[in-house]
């Protein structure tokens, strides 16, 4: 690897990132003949093989609708299937299995949210209370909900080291629901959210919360955080694509009204009139992604065995020598300096537009994130088009961030 000069923090001893990287198929690959560098976790992370065979081993041995026959394979199916469901419960401290209901992922989950909350609480002349850092995914489902039902979307501003600011929160006495991530894809910080849900609800608001940047690197107790409902995707916390949980407080999933229609998700069923299946199937209707959900589930026993907390530790060891050493490049600014982050980085460099960075930065085999993210109101808040971004996971090194750093250095040279 490229060294530069400056001193190499000493990873927490315990911690065996080779033993971990050997259980990554995709890390052996080789871009553009070069080792893999991937630093794109917060788009995607990889996965390990335990979770590649899971989910293999379900279309080779018990492939089956679930809940619907009597017969062997749909069974055992069913079974691992709601095993997922449990891991989740417990992984999250849930309090019942049956308020973990199954999407898509996080975006389907806050566009349950938004379709059946609007249904059940909008109405004319309300507010639906977002902040200034959300992903588009917790934007444009509640602004369509706010559309809807005549209601207003109020913004929570962020402060210049994107930080929620505390000071200006515009609660009211029209707000209905608080919509707000945990963690900023693009900025890595990790926002106040118990405090301001407890604000919330001291008003009687509902609370939703995009875990999509959480999940994978915080240790997540929705009954001590208190929220409504809680969302994340699957494919971020190295499980399968095409997955993810909306977390639901059962009284109020039994008073919300279901997203979708369909098989699985219905009682009685008449040309007059349909009841609605209990929880949490009320919620999952037509068949769901079972070879996912059981990758799921893997997925989570995989973080278990290794535990989040060291996970994130090994994690910020990456993101503070990567920050030291970028800011360490003349011209480059940090977007995202809040003092609580995840080893989320974001950046821009005078005179360096990021998608030539990043499009040089693939040719050394250094995968990273440009563009604005799906944050496109954060990147106006900030004056920027787009920056680069570096995420880490549990499998990253020291070493990857010294190699990065160099292929940065060479590039800001060529493009200059
Ligand atoms: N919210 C946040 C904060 C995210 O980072 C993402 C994914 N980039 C999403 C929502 C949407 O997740 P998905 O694409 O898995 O539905």
């Amino acid at each position: 690897a490229f060294m530069s000069a400056s001193t190499t923090p000493v990873v927490k001893k315990g911690y065996d990132v080779e033993e971990i990287r050997a259980q990554f198929p995709i890390l052996k690959e080789l871009v553009h003949g070069k080792p893999l560098v991937y630093f794109d976790n917060a788009a995607t992370s990889q996965k390990p093989r335990r979770v590649i065979k899971a989910e293999s081993a379900y279309y080779a041995t018990i492939n089956a609708n679930v809940h619907r026959g009597v017969h062997t394979l749909s069974t055992k199916a069913t079974e691992a299937q709601e095993a997922a469901r449990e891991t989740i419960r417990k992984h999250i401290n849930a309090e019942h299995a049956h308020e973990v209901i199954f999407t898509s992922g996080t975006t389907a989950s806050l566009n349950l949210a938004a379709f059946s909350l609007g249904q059940l609480l909008l109405k004319k002349g309300d507010e639906v209370l977002i902040s200034g850092m959300e992903h588009h995914a917790n934007i444009v489902p509640w602004q369509m909900a706010c559309e809807r039902h005549g209601a207003k979307l109020k913004v929570i501003p962020i402060t210049d080291s994107g930080e929620w600011d505390l000071k200006q929160v515009p609660f009211s006495e029209k707000t209905r629901i608080l919509a707000i991530s945990h963690v900023s894809n693009t900025l890595g910080t990790i926002n106040p959210i118990k405090e301001l849900i407890a604000e919330a609800k001291k008003r009687s608001i509902i609370t939703v919360v995009d875990g999509a940047q959480a999940i994978a690197h915080l240790d997540i107790d929705v009954q001590d955080l208190g929220c409504d409902l809680y969302a994340f995707s699957g494919h971020k916390a190295y499980g399968p694509t095409g997955t993810g949980v909306l977390y639901g407080r059962e009284e109020l999933l039994e008073r919300m009204p279901p997203w979708q229609g369909g098989g699985e998700m219905i009682d009685v069923v008449t040309f007059e009139k349909t009841t609605y299946a209990k929880l949490p199937f009320k919620f999952e209707a037509g068949t769901p992604h079972i070879a996912g959900i059981i990758g799921l589930g893997e997925a989570f026993r995989w973080m278990e065995d290794y535990g989040k907390s060291a996970m994130a530790a090994h994690e910020h060891t990456l993101l503070e020598h990567a920050t030291k050493e970028l800011l360490a490049i003349d011209g480059l600014r940090i977007i995202g300096t809040a003092k609580e982050k995840v080893g989320v980085i974001s950046f821009v460099i005078d005179g360096v537009h990021h998608y030539d960075l990043g499009t040089l930065l693939d040719q050394q085999g250094i995968a990273v994130r440009t563009g604005h993210h799906c944050t496109q109101p954060l990147m106006e808040r900030f004056g920027v088009s787009g920056t680069t971004r570096a995420s880490f996971a549990c499998f990253n090194t020291v070493d990857e961030v010294e190699v990065m750093v160099a292929a940065t250095r060479k590039a800001v040279k060529m493009l200059r």
